[in-house]
């Protein structure tokens, strides 16, 4: 698997056989299949090929507008409510190339018009791949289209100044205030995904914070006033929250995969306990959701 911080991953099955997954059908028609495994290496590490878990098109989540949004496989957290655990490792997806996937994008430049939407690329971690997210965030930002990257922010010292130049809208994690908390949530440290606001906050990139309520996880009171601490740094250039409630539809995916899947127990929270996370987030100005 891959271990998150360098980068180096190794496909499963190895020697370049083509990985087919979710993604598969919506594939390329390229010849990756013939790749052999020091070309495969080479091709991720200048972004010409990366392991693309699944596509959707969505409306009203993922940015504004029409989204088309990519899932790319790798991610180096582990957060204990991941819906799609199947995208943790580079185990599952289909190997795309980048010119593939800019010209599948743009296609659909005319929905994104008629919308105000465009490209979102999630994960799994998007800036896990980063040589590959990079490139087609610059071809499709370059062909006037709308670009959004969802992120745990774990991994933003990644993107450098003109990466970020590339992306018109971060839709921001933050899956704890409380860095012990942080940490049982996600198995990583919280200050990577602080340090990446701050510099998104110094640069005014427009950004959407996520948080998720999990009942005995997250939704202490001190945890999410440390949350809205954190944001509330932010209200320059935070357009919006989303206070989104846990709910255990990824359970199924976990055991499939054969994970230990910890919150077979956790109920999904009230509505009246969202509503007052989300109150938290009003006192500080934060437009909320
Ligand atoms: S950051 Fe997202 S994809 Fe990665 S483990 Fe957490 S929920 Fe899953």
């Amino acid at each position: 698997m891959a271990d998150g911080i360098t980068g180096v991953v190794h496909l499963d099955p190895q020697e370049g056989e083509r990985v087919r997954g979710a993604a598969a059908g919506l594939g390329t028609d390229n010849e990756l299949d013939q790749i052999t495994r020091p070309e495969l290496m080479e091709a991720r590490r200048t972004g010409e090929v990366a392991l693309v878990h699944s596509w959707e098109l969505v409306t009203a989540v993922d940015g504004p507008g029409t989204r088309m949004t990519m899932f790319l496989s790798g991610c180096p957290l582990r957060c204990k409510y991941c819906h799609n655990p199947d995208t943790m490792e580079m185990k599952t997806g289909t190997l795309e190339k980048v010119d593939d996937v800019v010209k599948r994008i743009k296609r659909y430049k005319s929905v994104f018009r008629a919308s105000g939407g465009g490209l979102t690329i999630s994960g799994g971690e998007p800036l896990f791949q980063i040589a590959f997210t990079r490139r087609v965030l610059k071809e499709v930002h370059d062909a006037g289209i709308h670009t959004a990257i969802d992120t745990s922010g774990f991994l933003g010292s990644r993107l450098r100044d003109e990466d970020l130049d590339n992306i018109d809208l971060v839709l921001l994690d933050v899956k704890s205030g409380d860095p012990a908390t942080y940490k049982n949530v996600t198995g990583r440290e919280l200050q990577p995904t602080i340090d990446f606001g701050d510099r998104l906050a110094a640069i005014g990139k427009r950004v959407w914070i996520r948080f998720v309520v999990v009942p005995g996880l997250s939704d202490d009171p001190a945890n999410v006033a440390k949350v809205a601490d954190i944001v509330g740094r932010w209200t320059e250039n935070v357009e919006r929250v989303e206070v989104l409630p846990f709910h255990n539809m990824g359970k199924d995916k976990w055991q499939e995969l054969g994970l230990n899947y910890t919150l077979e127990d956790t109920k999904p929270p009230r509505p009246e306990d969202v509503e007052a996370v989300r109150e938290v987030f009003r006192t500080k100005g934060l437009q909320t959701y």
